[in-house]
């Protein structure tokens, strides 16, 4: 497919991913600040017998924070110059990662700046205030068991050096060093009380779907990477970097699928929606159903079972490509490729060109 400009619809497809992350350690998902204590994110989550119960919660605001950085981070190492002035919360509106995750501007930057903005369509139009859709939606992200989040201290006990001498915590000490510093009343109290401080951490497995739609399957001339191959990257390094503060990082889940461990990982590219959507209820709790309900629907493509990694429905007269559909270690695979600028197996995203 080369000049394509006769219909440039033709060459937008959409890309789904579904996949169970395992947070690989604790993590913290910033809510709100209680004295002394940051609280994760936690969510309400009505279960079949009538019961509430609170699962953690990895937003897919956050998820997608980490996502637009990761790519932008990789456009200006790979020579991106117009993402230079491009952040968070203050977006461009003019380069790659706004055309494809959206943008908000609210003023324009100088007057003598005349730059252009292009949709997804490839038209150009006048660069005013205003917004561009994201056409990367990320959903999901409710934990599947139900979690107490632990709680850690993150200071070890306290200790001072009162008259040149370092000792632990004494109430008695400490009071008296203040007082002669001139410290009174409530904030004498105040100050020689201990404060530790701590901080809630969760772990566990989190399912995540990532609709990114009416992507441009082959690279601009221009561009540093094509839609498709920016959607898989920052998919693949979101991960390694979710959650504030330290420590973080998160890994697709492995389990077994077909006979053999594989992570629970689909990618599908396409112009039909044809494949079940391998996505788990919230109000699901038990780790072993939610993996296999999503084995199950993996599976399930145009209404049939099929027993394949990688599936292809194709529609006859004319031989149209509608639907692929990549499992566990063909997607991973798959994804990996696309995100580093290799050819990849599919048949509906052009292979890149330098
Ligand atoms: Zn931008």
């Amino acid at each position: 497919m080369s000049e394509a400009n006769k219909n440039a619809n033709k060459n937008l497809i959409h890309m789904d991913i579904y996949a169970i992350v395992e947070a690989t350690q604790e993590l913290y998902f910033g809510n709100v600040k209680d004295l002394n204590i940051n609280r994760v994110e936690l969510v309400s989550v009505p279960k079949d017998d009538g019961t509430v119960v609170q699962k953690p919660y990895m937003s897919p605001t956050k998820v997608r924070g980490v996502a637009r950085r990761a790519l932008l981070w990789e456009l200006v190492r790979l020579g991106d110059q117009k993402v230079l002035s491009c952040g968070i919360p203050a977006t461009c509106g003019n380069c790659d990662v706004c055309r494809l995750y959206g943008a908000l501007v609210t003023t324009q930057k100088g007057t003598k700046a005349k730059t252009t903005k292009i949709d997804s369509q490839g038209t150009e139009g006048e660069n005013l205030a205003g917004s561009i859709a994201s056409r990367v939606i990320q959903a999901g992200g409710v934990a599947i068991q139900e979690l107490t989040p632990a709680i850690k201290q993150r200071l070890s006990s306290p200790f001072y050096v009162v008259n040149g001498k370092i000792g632990q915590y004494n109430v008695e000490e400490i009071k008296k060093m203040l007082q002669e510093r001139g410290v009174t009343g409530d904030t004498l109290n105040r100050l020689s009380q201990p404060m530790p401080y701590e901080k809630e951490y969760v772990t566990g497995l989190f399912s995540i779907y990532w609709h990114a739609y009416y992507l441009e399957t082959s690279k601009k001339k221009e561009s540093k990477m094509s839609e498709p191959q920016m959607v898989a990257f920052s998919f693949l390094e979101t991960w390694k970097r979710i959650g504030a503060g330290h420590p973080k990082g998160a890994e697709i889940k492995e389990a077994e699928i077909l006979g053999k461990p594989q992570p629970l990982i689909v990618v599908d590219v396409y112009y039909k929606p044809l494949g079940k959507r391998p996505i788990i209820s919230v109000s699901e709790s038990n780790e072993k159903t939610a993996i296999e309900t999503f084995i199950r629907k993996a599976m399930i493509v145009n209404g049939k079972k099929n027993t394949e990694n990688r599936i292809t429905i194709s529609e006859n007269e004319p031989k149209v490509i509608l639907f692929e559909r990549f499992i566990g270690d063909t997607a991973e695979d798959f994804l990996r490729k696309l995100a580093s600028g290799l050819d990849t197996t599919s048949n509906l995203i052009e292979p890149q060109k330098k």
